[in-house]
């Protein structure tokens, strides 16, 4: 009899629990969306102001301007982990899997991420597989989250006049996408850790002061929850390879 009201506390409490954290979600996500619009505004301001579009001004002016536009895009890029990361924590978060091209898929990413690259003097290169890829049975929302991630990471953390390069690489069972850079690298005692949530390597840090630490804690859940994998591969110094591995779908 005790142990079957002690049952219906804990039950009680469960339900209590997960009512708190589901609010809590949704006030983040509330407060994430509301700032993302106010951002948005201004990154377009300073985008017309930057493309002369309400007349020109100095190099010295230009160069204020882009500092402020620079600010901004990382702040969206903060916030916009953020929300990612509480919408994979949350109770109903929904995958869309459907047979998805691939190849497709990280050519449109990478193109999105060029204009980045020239910015950071990264020479971004895209080595298209010899033959058209498998499909694969994903959301690509989801899969354009962790390419988002991966390529930010890539250019982020990597030396002027560095190469990021991207491959597609087909296997009989799984369709491999490999993000390679020329960068820091990871060292060797932060090797463990890096997939923890907030979790941020010193000479990342050093580097660049913003980040989340969330961006490959939220990528690897997503690849798993495909079936796949992300790993990598790297050296202090000497730059980082990631592999996103994903199951082909025969049908
Ligand atoms: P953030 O980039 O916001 O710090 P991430 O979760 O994307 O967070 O990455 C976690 C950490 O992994 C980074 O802070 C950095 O230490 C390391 N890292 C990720 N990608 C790279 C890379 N391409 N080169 C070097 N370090 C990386």
């Amino acid at each position: 009899m005790e142990t079957e009201k002690t049952r219906e506390e804990l039950e009680v409490a469960l339900k209590q629990s997960k009512i708190e954290s589901q609010a809590q979600s949704e006030f983040l996500s509330m407060i994430t969306h509301q700032l993302r619009t106010p951002l948005s505004g201004i990154k377009w301001t300073f985008k017309m102001l930057l493309d002369g579009d309400l007349g020109s001004f100095s190099d010295e002016q230009k160069q204020i301007i882009s500092k402020g536009y620079e600010s901004n895009e990382r702040m969206l890029g903060l916030l916009n982990e953020v929300i990612i990361a509480n919408q994979n924590q949350s109770w109903d978060f929904q995958y869309d899997m459907q047979t998805t091209d691939v190849e497709k898929l990280v050519e449109r990413i990478i193109t999105e991420y060029l204009e980045t690259a020239r910015a950071h003097d990264v020479h971004l290169v895209f080595h298209r597989p010899e033959q058209t890829s498998p499909m694969v049975m994903a959301d690509p929302d989801k899969i354009a989250i962790i390419l988002q991630n991966l390529l930010e990471n890539a250019i982020k953390y990597s030396n002027e006049e560095g190469s990021v390069t991207v491959n597609l690489i087909p296997t009989k069972d799984t369709l491999a996408i490999s993000i390679s850079d020329e960068g820091i690298g990871i060292p060797a005692e932060a090797q463990a850790r890096i997939f923890g949530k907030f979790f941020r390597a010193d000479n990342a840090k050093e580097l660049k002061k913003e980040g989340t630490g969330l961006g490959l804690f939220t990528a690897r859940r997503i690849a798993e929850k495909h079936g796949g994998t992300l790993t990598f591969e790297s050296e202090a110094g000497q730059g980082t390879t990631f592999f996103v591995q994903l199951p082909i779908h025969n049908s």
